[in-house]
Order: structure tokens, then C-alpha cells, then sequence
């Protein structure tokens, strides 16, 4: 590597991150690991073109190459969701919720999203987030009793409030979203629909979750999650919003658009179509309701009760430990996760009463149900006993598992 040598703080940083990588257990629902073929289109020189506009139609020459893969990611995007249109250029999932909303909506527009605390994202209306200063927003939650969301009281509110959007879609929500039932709700006010499923896109690629598209005007998604692609974003549609969602990504939200990272979502996209995605994309389900029952039959509370998805989010407050105090314990023993809040949580952001846990990482890894297991006893023992002995016996096993499943890319 040329870096070794023109840049050694960056170098020595990259190595250790690799190496961190290696020799923990990455648990955070919205990471994974790219594979090498999508690292190397998104480390290559297509990172120099500019390619302001579209396939065929670029404010810059020199385009061809860029083109072609750009050409590619779209249309295979269009095979794996069946949708009419896709954007590949957005630069992350909030640049596309953006632009897709700035696509639909005038500034001060009603938008309906899930809250913050009951699992719905930043970009869903949070009062710091651009979507939060720009529209006016409907929050809606889900049920205090099962944590659900509640589609009669969706409708309830989406029929009082007349939103001019309703998001669905969510960040740390672990059970499956009707989609039909929010387009069925959308229809009866006048709403149009967006569904970013940014978490839960290669469930939905592989049919193991309900698909949007038939049902939504809009779908935004990122490519990293589950999809196990680059960091990015991406926007499909029907073919009567193309040229809106189009001009609002360019020239109306961003500039040049990474080349080198849509090489990389058109390889991503490539491997998700291919079949043994199916199989990567059952084993995190799998994965994760063997991890949630075993969380469960050592007397863990899971929010929803359980998982549906390739998420899990624990309530801790029964163990009488923060999030903030699990994440920090569970990271000391090399399990890496985040904490987060629950619905109706008593403590702060930065504190919470939630853990969430997700299966796309280890399953990319190689891990199956009996780790799931294993690591359910590690996990619910360092977050029930909290002391130092036990974490460092899990931080043995810890390294036992990486070793026996390394990381090949
Ligand atoms: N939408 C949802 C549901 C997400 O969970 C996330 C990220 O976690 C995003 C959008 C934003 O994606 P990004 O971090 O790429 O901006």
C-alpha cells in the first residue's frame, strides 16, 4: 500500500481499524462488512470524475466509463425492487430523504413520520434535522402496551392532521412494516407515501420482508445496512416522479456525484441479485430471532417482544443498567453495539433504557444459530452481573468466536 508511506497516521489508523474489525463482534443493526470487490470499486479512480447530471446527458466530458457503471447500478437496482425508476446518486440515506422530499413537497409542507423515540430516524421530522426546520411535522409512535404501531390510530391522526406525506419506515423498529396498510391510509387523506427502508432493503431484496414498491409513490433506502453495499443512498420511484426525483437530487440537492461509490452500489446490487444473497439475507433473520430467543429464555425484555426483522432492541430497564452502561460493558468484552431509546423511554438520548442489537455483520462473518446462542449468554450475563470478571470472560470468548469465524472480504 502507497498510503504506508505518504501518510502513516492515516495508514497506522486504517490498519487498526481493520484489526478492530477482526477481533470483536460487530452488533450495530445498521453496519456490515463490505466485501473486497465492493471496497475496490469504491477505492478506485473513479473517486476523480466529475459527472455532473445524468447517464448520456453530463455537464462534463470524459463520461463514458462513469456511464457505464452508473447505467448498470440503475438498472440493476430496477431488477432487484422491480421499481420503475431509481436515483443511484444520492451521497447517503438522509441526502436522499431529502431530495426526495424537496422532490414531492414545497418548504412547510406537512409530513407524517415516525417519532425519534419510538424507532423512526432523524430525517423523519426530528426538530434539529432539516426535515424537522423545513416541514411541519405529525409525529405518530407506536403503542405503549406492545410497542406495534397502531394503523388505526396512524389513520386517526393521518385523517385529523391531512399530512401532505406520510414516512414510514423506521431505524430501530425489530418488527415487519404493512405497507399496504400506510398506502391504504395515505389514500384515504390525500397523502402521498414514502417508505425509506434504509434498514430493512436487503430483507426486502431477498422477499423476506414485505415490499414497498407497489405501494408507495416513493422508496429511499441506503445501500450499506443490509444490503451489504457502499455507504450510500438511493431513491426509486414511478416513472411520474423520475424527472422531479432526478433534478432534485441534481442539480437541486447535490453536485458531482461519487462515481466511485455508484461503481460500487452497481457491484452491490450485482451480488444482491445473485442467489446466494437469499441465503446471506435468511441467515440474518434467522439469526436474529435465535438471538432474541435466547435473550428472551434468560429473561431479557425485547421490545415488540421479538423480532421480525434483522433487529432486536432490548429493554433494560427490568436489569436495572442504562444503555449507556451496557454499550460501554458490552464494548470492554469486544461486542459492539449501540444504545438506544425505547419507546416512551424515562431516560435522556444519551442515556437511554434500550440496547439495540442486529445480525448483518456476524451472518456476513458466518456465524449461525448456535453463536447467536452463545453470544445471547455473553451478553446477557455482562449486562445482569456488570462486574470485570465477567467481562473478561467474555472478552476470551469473544476472541474465540472471531478467530474461529475470520472476516474474509
Ligand atoms: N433512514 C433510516 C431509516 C436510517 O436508519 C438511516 C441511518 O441510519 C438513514 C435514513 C440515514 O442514512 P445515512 O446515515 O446514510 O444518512
Amino acid at each position: 500500500m502507497k498510503i504506508k508511506k505518504r501518510d502513516p497516521e492515516v495508514y497506522r489508523a486504517i490498519k487498526k481499524e481493520e484489526e478492530r474489525e477482526n477481533t470483536t463482534l460487530e452488533m450495530i443493526a445498521s453496519e456490515n462488512y463490505a466485501p473486497a470487490e465492493i471496497l475496490e470499486a469504491s477505492g478506485s479512480c473513479m473517486t476523480d470524475k466529475y459527472a455532473e447530471g445524468y447517464p448520456g446527458k453530463r455537464y462534463y466530458g470524459g463520461c463514458e466509463n462513469v456511464d457505464t457503471v452508473e447505467t448498470l447500478a440503475i438498472e440493476r437496482a430496477k431488477k432487484l425492487f422491480g421499481c420503475e425508476h431509481a436515483n443511484v446518486q444520492p451521497h447517503s440515506g438522509s441526502q436522499a430523504n431529502i431530495a426526495a422530499y424537496l422532490a414531492l413537497l414545497k418548504i412547510g409542507a406537512k409530513i407524517m413520520g415516525m417519532d425519534l423515540s419510538c424507532g423512526g430516524h432523524l430525517t423523519h421530522g426530528h426538530p434539529l434535522n432539516f426535515s424537522g426546520r423545513n416541514f411541519k411535522i405529525i409525529p405518530y409512535g407506536v403503542r405503549k402496551e406492545d410497542q406495534l404501531i397502531d394503523y388505526s390510530e396512524v389513520k386517526e391522526i393521518a385523517m385529523r392532521e391531512k399530512p401532505d406525506l406520510i414516512v414510514t419506515g423506521a431505524s430501530a423498529y425489530p418488527a415487519k412494516i404493512d405497507f399496504e396498510k400506510f398506502s391504504e391510509i395515505a389514500s384515504s387523506c390525500g397523502a402521498l407515501l414514502l417508505a425509506d427502508i434504509a434498514h430493512i432493503a436487503g430483507l426486502v431484496a431477498a422477499g423476506l420482508h414485505p415490499d414497498p414498491v407497489p405501494y408507495c409513490d416513493v422508496v429511499t433506502t441506503t445501500t450499506h445496512k443490509t444490503l451489504r453495499g457502499p455507504r450510500g443512498g438511493m431513491i426509486m420511484c414511478r416513472e411520474k416522479y423520475a424527472a422531479d426525483i432526478d433534478r432534485s437530487v441534481f442539480p437541486g440537492n447535490q453536485g458531482g456525484p461519487l462515481m466511485h461509490v455508484i461503481a460500487a452500489k452497481a457491484v452491490c446490487f450485482k451480488n444482491a441479485l445473485a442467489d446466494d444473497f437469499k441465503n446471506y439475507a435468511s441467515g440474518v433473520a434467522e439469526n436474529a430471532r435465535a438471538l432474541a430467543e435466547a435473550l428472551k429464555s434468560q429473561g431479557v425484555t425485547l421490545v415488540t417482544g421479538g423480532t421480525e426483522t434483522h433487529l432486536l432492541l432490548l429493554d433494560l430497564r427490568p436489569l436495572g443498567i442504562t444503555g449507556k452502561e451496557a454499550e460501554a460493558l458490552l464494548q470492554a468484552a469486544g461486542i459492539i453495539a449501540n444504545k438506544n431509546s425505547i419507546p416512551y423511554d424515562p431516560e435522556k438520548p444519551l442515556v437511554t433504557s434500550g440496547l439495540r442489537l442486529g445480525t448483518p455483520a456476524l451472518t456476513t462473518r458466518g456465524m449461525g444459530v448456535r453463536e447467536m446462542e452463545l453470544i445471547a449468554l455473553l451478553i446477557t450475563d455482562i449486562i445482569k452481573k456488570k462486574d470485570d470478571k465477567t467481562v473478561l470472560y467474555a472478552a476470551g470468548e469473544v476472541k474465540k468466536l472471531c478467530r474461529k469465524f475470520p472476516l474474509k472480504r
